[in-house]
Parts: structure tokens; C-alpha cells; sequence
């Protein structure tokens, strides 16, 4: 893999950001030590509305950018080398790195950050695009070049990079309040999490299990899911709710068709009671608009009329597919294909309700004492500190960091 002593990693959103933008720079930059932790990294500095990250030794440029593309606010990792503070030292370095490609055509693109240099970034960029074309002959295209030659002028001199790396985007985990995750150890509630990470929110988890009527290895593969969000926002609480004694009242006094969506009734209660002792203020699930018998308008809303805080769907939206590819992304796919008995294909009825209200399930439920299984399951609950996060490993190399020639 090839090997980098520096890279730039651009922000978009954040440098957006009036009053808050310290806030949200110290932030990023908090969680890019993070990531890069373990990295022999020298120093980390935040020019304008970048962040320069400089190695004390070359660093695989795959393993860096791996782990930078779990910093969300990052808009894009580039590979950089210093050249010089002056033109000839820009065509110079230009000497040394361009022949490694052989491009169909070329541009050279710009940005001038350091007003005081007496060219302009246009004059910058005929300059070194001529000085490329006499070392080369490539031909120039400046709509749809081939390869594109960025040149960063700012006040440490001039940077050069030819090979971008989309960033996650978002805001910095941590920037948007928090919340308390549903996380089933499926495919989509993990991708959820991502998604509300991704717009800054900083989560903990509750999980409900139906052991010992399930495999107690289903907790360790919950477990495991959250130490792989653990690499985007550092730790979190885990609180694991036993529901088998609620789920056995259930099938002995409802009618079968009403199972599951009492079962979630009772996760969401739940739910909502640790939401309030963390100070969170909204759940997040996984759910998918019409993706099960439980998950349409009707049967959502039925639902959630058991509580009162907010719930939040990043994935309402999304088909199977759209969330696969995220999940992929995220790092959380592998495990969450791993087979496991969820709480919920527990006694499932051959022919669940489709389209239920909520005053329909209030009567239905009207023969079970609410107020005390739900008590006695926040007692029961266990509240597990995950500190540690899982291997790197678990991350993808973004494809566009495995290009042998930056
Ligand atoms: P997932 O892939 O996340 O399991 P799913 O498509 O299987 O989702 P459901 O089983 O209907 O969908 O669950 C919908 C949502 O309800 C989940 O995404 C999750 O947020 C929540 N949920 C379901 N089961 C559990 C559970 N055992 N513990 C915690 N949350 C759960
Ligand atoms: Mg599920």
C-alpha cells in the first residue's frame, strides 16, 4: 500500500458554521486524534478549514484514510506532498511526481489561500499546467480531465495532491445532542445508528432479548456491533433488556395477530424510560416504511403512541438495497448477517396485523398490567459500559485509497 507523510482532510458543512465553528472545529479535530490514535502521528493542526494531519513516519495511505473516513464533517482525504514555497519549487516536485501517470489528458486546478503571493491562482495554474505539457505533452482538457493536479497555496507554502478521497460527510459526532438507539442486531438499526452519528448525534444503545428461551450469544453479537460504531464516537452504554416474562403475558392473554406490535409497544416504554434517566432526547430505529407487516404508517403510529418522546427513522426512506450498501460502509454488515434468534421471531403470528390504531392496541393490551412490566423490566435491564472499539479491520479501505500513484 502506499505510503504518506501527510494529509490534508477537507470540511464542508463545518466551515459552514457561524457562531459555533470553534465548537465544531475542536470537535473534528478531537475526533480525527481519535481515529488516527495508534498512527505514528506528529502533529495534527488546523489551517483555515482543513485539518493537516503530519506523520513521523510514512503511514500506509489506505490504513489512515480507513480511519479518517469514520470522522464525519471530513469532506475529503487527500494525500499531500509539500512543494516548496515558490513556483519553481512547484514545477520542480511536479518533475519528480507526474511521470508515475500517463493520463488521457490533464488540468491543473488552484487554491490560493496565502493572499500575499504575487500570482493569482489562474497565473498558478498556466504556469504549472505549461510546465507539465512541455515535461509531458499531455494534452490539457479542463472540463473532463483524466487526471486532475490540485496545488493548495496557504501559508505553509504550497501542498500538491492527484488523488482525492471522498470523506464521510456529516457533522462531528458529538454536535448533535443525543440519543438513545433501538439496536436489534439486524442489518438496519446499525445503519441507523451511522446515519444519526453521521449528522453529529452521540448514542447509546438498548437491546432487548428473549434469553434464556434465545442463545445468550445473540448479546455478544450486539455487543460486538456496538464496538464497531464505538470507532465513530468513541464508547457507549448498552442497556439489555430481559422481555421474555413480557412477551410470555403477551402470548398467553392478547389475541395473536397483535403480538409484535405489543412487543414494540413495550420496547418503546421502555426505551423512553432509559432515554430519560441518559437525557436523551429522541429513540432512533431502524424501521422502514412498509419493509415488514409492523412498519406501515398505520401500525408505526399505533405504535408510537405508547410514548411520548420523539422517535427518529433515518431509514423510513430507504430500500433494502440503499441500507446494505450503508451497512457495508459502516462496517457493521458482516456481523449483523452472523444468524441469531431475535426477540421478535419469538412466537411470531402467522398473520400479523397490518393496519392497527392505537386505540385498538390500548384494548388489546388493556388486560395486561402495563405499568408494572414495564417497571419491572427497566428493574431488570442491565446497563453495560462498552468502552473498547472493535479491530479497524472492521472499516473498509475507501476504494479510491488503494490508487498505487498519489
Ligand atoms: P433490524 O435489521 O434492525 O433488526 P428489522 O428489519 O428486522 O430491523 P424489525 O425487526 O421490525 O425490523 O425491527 C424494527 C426496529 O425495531 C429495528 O430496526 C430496531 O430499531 C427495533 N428493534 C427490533 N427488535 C429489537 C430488539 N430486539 N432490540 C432492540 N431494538 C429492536
Ligand atoms: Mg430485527
Amino acid at each position: 500500500m502506499t505510503k504518506v507523510r501527510r494529509i490534508i482532510a477537507t470540511t464542508h458543512e463545518v466551515s459552514l458554521k457561524g457562531g459555533n465553528r470553534r465548537w465544531f472545529e475542536r470537535r473534528l479535530t478531537a475526533n480525527a486524534n481519535r481515529a488516527l490514535a495508534g498512527l505514528p502521528v506528529a502533529g495534527l493542526s488546523r489551517p483555515a478549514w482543513r485539518l493537516l494531519v503530519t506523520f513521523s513516519e510514512p503511514v500506509p495511505f489506505g490504513e489512515a484514510a480507513r480511519r479518517l473516513s469514520t470522522v464525519f464533517g471530513l469532506s475529503a482525504i487527500l494525500p499531500v506532498h509539500h512543494a516548496g514555497y515558490d513556483l519553481e519549487d512547484v514545477i520542480a516536485e511536479l518533475g519528480r511526481r507526474v511521470p508515475a501517470f500517463s493520463p488521457r489528458s490533464f488540468a491543473v486546478r488552484c487554491i490560493r489561500s496565502d493572499k500575499s503571493f504575487p500570482m493569482t491562482s489562474v497565473e498558478i495554474e498556466r504556469e504549472a499546467g505549461g510546465a507539465v505539457q512541455d515535461l509531458t505533452g499531455w494534452p490539457v482538457d479542463l472540463t473532463n480531465p483524466d487526471l486532475t493536479i490540485h496545488l493548495l497555496l496557504d501559508r505553509n507554502g504550497f501542498w500538491i495532491w492527484m488523488v482525492r478521497v471522498p470523506g464521510p460527510g456529516g457533522l462531528p459526532t458529538g454536535t448533535g445532542g443525543r440519543g438513545l438507539c433501538m439496536l436489534s442486531g439486524g442489518i438496519d438499526s446499525p445503519v441507523a445508528a451511522y446515519l444519526m452519528m453521521k449528522r453529529g448525534m452521540r448514542l447509546d444503545f438498548v437491546h432487548f432479548h428473549s434469553v434464556p428461551a434465545t442463545d445468550p450469544a445473540s448479546l455478544e453479537k450486539v455487543r460486538e456491533l456496538v464496538r464497531i460504531l464505538n470507532l465513530y464516537q468513541g464508547r457507549a452504554r448498552l442497556v439489555m433488556v430481559p422481555l421474555l416474562p413480557i412477551q410470555k403475558e403477551i402470548v398467553d392473554r392478547c389475541p395473536e395477530s397483535f403480538r409484535i406490535l405489543l412487543y414494540r409497544r413495550f420496547m418503546m416504554r421502555i426505551g423512553q424510560a432509559f432515554a430519560r434517566n441518559f437525557r436523551t432526547r429522541a429513540l432512533i430505529t431502524g424501521e422502514s416504511l412498509g419493509q415488514v407487516a409492523s412498519q406501515t404508517v398505520e401500525n408505526l403510529t399505533a405504535v408510537q403512541s405508547a410514548i411520548e418522546l420523539p422517535v427518529f427513522r433515518p431509514l423510513i426512506g430507504l430500500d433494502k438495497q440503499e441500507i446494505v450498501t450503508l451497512a457495508r460502509r459502516a462496517g457493521t454488515y458482516d456481523v449483523s448477517i452472523q444468524p441469531h434468534i431475535d426477540c421478535c421471531t419469538y412466537f411470531v403470528p402467522d398473520h400479523p396485523e397490518t393496519r392497527t390504531s392505537a386505540e385498538e392496541l390500548e384494548t388489546v393490551e388493556s388486560v395486561l398490567d402495563v405499568k408494572a412490566l414495564t417497571e419491572a423490566a427497566v428493574r431488570d435491564a442491565g446497563i453495560e459500559r462498552i468502552d473498547e472499539a472493535a479491530s479497524w479491520e472492521r472499516i473498509p479501505i475507501p476504494p479510491e485509497a488503494l490508487e498505487r500513484r498519489i
